[in-house]
């Protein structure tokens, strides 16, 4: 095998532009392989992510095709057992982007410890992220706690960096299979019906990435606003992009930095929001495995499989939490507003320990992403860093005439309620008319009551 022969190893870096790995690897090689490492048990619970990650891989093919890359799947039980096979090619040059978390950091380590012991040149550059981790401390060298500091400093300091300066793909000489034992798309691709759903909402591609932040450039300046209100398409919709590496954050960065339109920087503060999270996972790793406050190891959470079945299902007869695990199940998403609401209703009124929710979204979400997810749900049960308080409790009633007044989220997702009158929308036990609605047969009533589950809430809260 030539010496010349570059590996980029893809994690989630589905796209060209601002992929430093890859343009490394084209620059420097005549002939580059691309590969995938697909470890089949990761996915066996997230057939969400594991739709978008063969759409993304099926696109992505297409594109590096025409550069002259081959682009392989390789099934492995493990990254170790696969790269210790790696590390006796003596032949090979290896390139990829981080990935922030910290496995994935602590496994970098591992990889150049050994690449450089078999004297295998590698390179790992700054994956999908404005600042490094690390970069960003109070004066006192220590991580910040609270995002708002945090963030003010962050922008002041990724403003002031000399900007990454972006050199283009090469195309190669000619296309090489590198690996013997690949695998098609077609073996690893979701079979179930399930995912087929999600072909409805989205298409996976970097082109596509871009399309929509350009769109929702066009209307950013009711962001603030708008980001609100679930029944309207006040967001970008660009999470599961980002999450895949469609499209990197300083690519939005640069874009919304070209126009002076309000909305602009509330846009990049929830960008923002994404940093925090990442610095929080991997300044404070424990929090992967639990509470980061840790008081909330002492929280009396309760274990009822038929309240987290009704919540999981959208049937827990409030109309709003109903809307949105719906709308979880059937496009992979969920607006962040009714996250908040959904989360809320399952560690407040349920008492059920935010890891449920956490696991449960983490199989559905297309956005999937461990620093988000983890943060969102410590967040949402009052036991993370910068949270909400444990006893501000959403009462989903208000929350749903509040944001969605006219009942036209709940009327989409839950078509049981399509006749209700918008007074009744978000309280169905109170329109007390058979013909319109029968409460118990067509549609759930409330699995609890929302006073007393707020009462019972507090009272937990205070045993900690
Ligand atoms: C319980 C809970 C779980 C969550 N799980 C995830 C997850 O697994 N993956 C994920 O990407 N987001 C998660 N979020 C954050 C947020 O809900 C989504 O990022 C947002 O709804 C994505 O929609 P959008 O792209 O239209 O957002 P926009 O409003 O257009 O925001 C642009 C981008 O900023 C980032 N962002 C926005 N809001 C937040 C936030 N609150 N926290 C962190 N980043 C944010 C996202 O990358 C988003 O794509 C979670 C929030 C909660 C409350």
């Amino acid at each position: 095998m030539s010496k010349n022969i570059g590996l980029f190893w893809i994690k989630d870096d589905f796209r060209f532009h601002k992929n430093l790995a890859l343009i490394e690897a084209t620059k420097k090689h005549d002939h580059v392989v691309a590969f995938y490492l697909y470890k089949k048990h990761k996915f066996l619970k997230q057939e969400a992510q594991r739709w978008w990650v063969c759409k993304s891989l099926e696109d992505f093919k297409k594109r590096l095709d025409k550069i002259n890359i081959n682009l392989e799947i390789i099934e492995t039980s493990s990254y170790k057992s696969f790269f210790e096979k790696l590390f006796q090619k003596k032949d090979i040059n290896i390139y990829w982007n981080k990935t922030y978390e910290p496995d994935y950091l602590k496994f970098d380590n591992y990889l150049s410890t050994n690449f450089k012991i078999n004297q295998i040149h590698f390179k790992i550059f700054k994956g999908n992220i404005l600042n490094e981790f690390e970069e960003v401390k109070k004066a006192d060298g220590t991580p910040f706690k609270v995002f708002t500091p945090y963030w003010r400093n962050a922008e002041k300091f990724y403003i002031e960096k000399v900007p990454s300066i972006q050199k283009s793909i090469s195309k190669c000489k000619k296309k090489l299979s590198f690996f013997k034992k690949t695998m098609n798309l077609g073996e690893i691709s979701p079979k179930n019906q399930w995912s087929k759903k999600f072909e409805k909402y989205w298409y996976p591609s970097e082109e596509n990435a871009l399309k929509n932040l350009r769109a929702f450039i066009k209307v950013i300046e009711n962001y603030s606003n708008s980001r609100n209100f679930p029944s309207i398409s006040g967001t970008s919709k660009l999470s599961p992009y980002i999450k895949h590496g469609q499209i990197h954050v300083e690519t939005i960065w640069e874009e919304c930095s070209k126009i002076k339109r309000p909305g602009v920087n509330k846009f990049l503060t929830e960008i923002g929001w994404r940093e925090f999270n990442h610095t929080l996972i991997n300044n404070f790793p424990y929090m992967l495995k639990g509470n980061y406050s840790k008081k909330f190891d002492k929280f009396p959470w309760v274990k009822n499989q038929k309240l987290l079945n009704a919540w999981k299902k959208g049937k827990t007869g409030y109309p709003i939490v109903d809307a949105g695990m719906r709308e979880l199940y059937s496009t992979g998403w969920m607006h962040n507003r009714v996250r908040m609401i959904v989360g809320s209703f399952l560690v407040k009124h349920l008492l059920i320990n935010w890891m449920e929710g956490e696991k449960y979204f983490r199989e559905c979400l297309l956005d999937y992403s461990e620093a988000n997810n983890i943060s969102g749900w410590q967040w949402v049960a009052g036991c993370g860093a910068d949270a909400a308080p444990y006893f501000r409790i959403f009462n989903p009633i208000l929350q749903g005439e509040k944001f969605d007044k006219e009942g036209l989220y709940v009327k989409k997702w839950v078509s049981e309620l399509k006749n209700v009158p918008k007074k009744f929308v978000h309280k169905p036990w109170e329109l007390n008319d058979e013909k319109i609605l029968k409460l118990g047969k067509d549609y759930p009533l409330p699995i609890v009551v929302h006073e007393e589950a707020r009462s019972k809430a507090l009272l937990a809260f205070k045993k900690i």
